[in-house]
């Protein structure tokens, strides 16, 4: 297995066998992978259903090993968040998202929105919104161009506990959504009560919708009760064409997926930016 695994050209193979010992390896290669710049963050566009144009960014987190490939970060994200990693993590994805908006600025492409993943751990046990202030304040941008995205089961975990934190958010300007809706537990009624701007509707939905009447109730519910809430809606792993039409006709105004761009490095956008002017 651990030829296998050095032989492996992009794809993450464990080198040990039992999934202790393989936990461990990830945390100690994830220490070093902070100090080696191993990590980095890829951007993916939210268009507007009507014409496909970029609304804004989700930073994704990539992790390149080198010879080992790509770390999926459902792999190692859980990992930092055991074992504490998460915050140092999470902060370098916050100043390096600031220092993105700024230089696409910079380099005379506007100023976009970028929405950054925020771990519960974060949320709860880091100071989120000072660090917001001090690395927007050293970028030079206002917070109303960062975006949070927090899953559902984090925020419905404890409310108590995170409605506040997210209202602190909120009154920075920070804009505040609920990711992978649909798949925690939260009660309706309670949504109306939660500090948030925009839902995004978890992609399986998204994915079984075009086939499944049930599936496609709940995201026609989820798209309505957003609006009647006051609130943003985006479909997150939107795949196909037939899936863009169905949300554009269910008046799902953002869509996020394979179908419009993938995750890329923030000079690739650039690209797309430069290759054409209407996004
Ligand atoms: P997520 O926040 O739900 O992110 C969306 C995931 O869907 C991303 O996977 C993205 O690459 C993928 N995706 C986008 N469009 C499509 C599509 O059309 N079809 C399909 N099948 N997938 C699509 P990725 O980049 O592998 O990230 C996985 C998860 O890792 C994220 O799920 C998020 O929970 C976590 N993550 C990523 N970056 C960060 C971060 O900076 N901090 C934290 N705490 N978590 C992160
Ligand atoms: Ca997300
Ligand atoms: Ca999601
Ligand atoms: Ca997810």
């Amino acid at each position: 297995a651990k030829a296998a695994g050095r032989n492996t050209y992009h794809f993450f193979q464990p080198i040990f066998a039992d999934q202790a010992s393989q936990r461990l390896e990830l945390e100690l290669a994830l220490r070093e992978a902070m100090e080696r710049q191993e990590l980095s963050l890829y951007y993916q566009p939210k268009v507007t259903a009507s014409d496909h144009a970029f609304l804004g960014f989700e930073a994704l987190l990539r992790w390149n090993r080198g010879e080992q490939g790509f770390v999926p970060p459902d792999r190692f994200v859980p990992v930092a968040e055991d074992c504490g990693l998460i915050g140092q993590i999470g902060g370098w994805v916050l100043a390096e998202a600031c220092a993105q908006i700024a230089r696409w600025h910079r380099a005379g492409h506007g100023w976009r929105k970028i929405a950054i993943n925020v771990s519960v751990r974060q949320l709860v046990h880091d100071d989120l919104a000072g660090m917001i202030r001090i690395e927007c304040e050293r970028q030079g941008i206002s917070p109303t161009l960062l975006e949070v995205e927090v899953t559902e089961s984090c925020v419905m975990a404890n409310p108590g506990q995170t409605s506040p934190i997210l209202a602190a958010l909120r009154a920075m300007g920070v804009t505040v959504a609920i990711d992978d809706f649909g798949t925690g537990h939260s009660s309706l009624s309670y949504l109306r009560r939660l500090p948030v701007d925009v839902i995004k509707i978890d992609r399986s939905f998204v994915h079984e919708a075009v086939e499944d009447a049930g599936a496609e109730a709940i995201v026609k519910t989820i798209v309505n009760l957003s609006k009647t809430l006051g609130m943003g809606v985006v479909a997150e792993g939107v795949e196909t064409l037939e899936q863009a039409e169905m949300l554009a006709r269910m008046e799902c105004d953002v869509l996020q997926g394979y179908c419009f761009a993938r995750p890329m490095p923030g000079d690739e956008i650039e690209r797309l930016w430069r290759e054409n002017d209407a996004t």
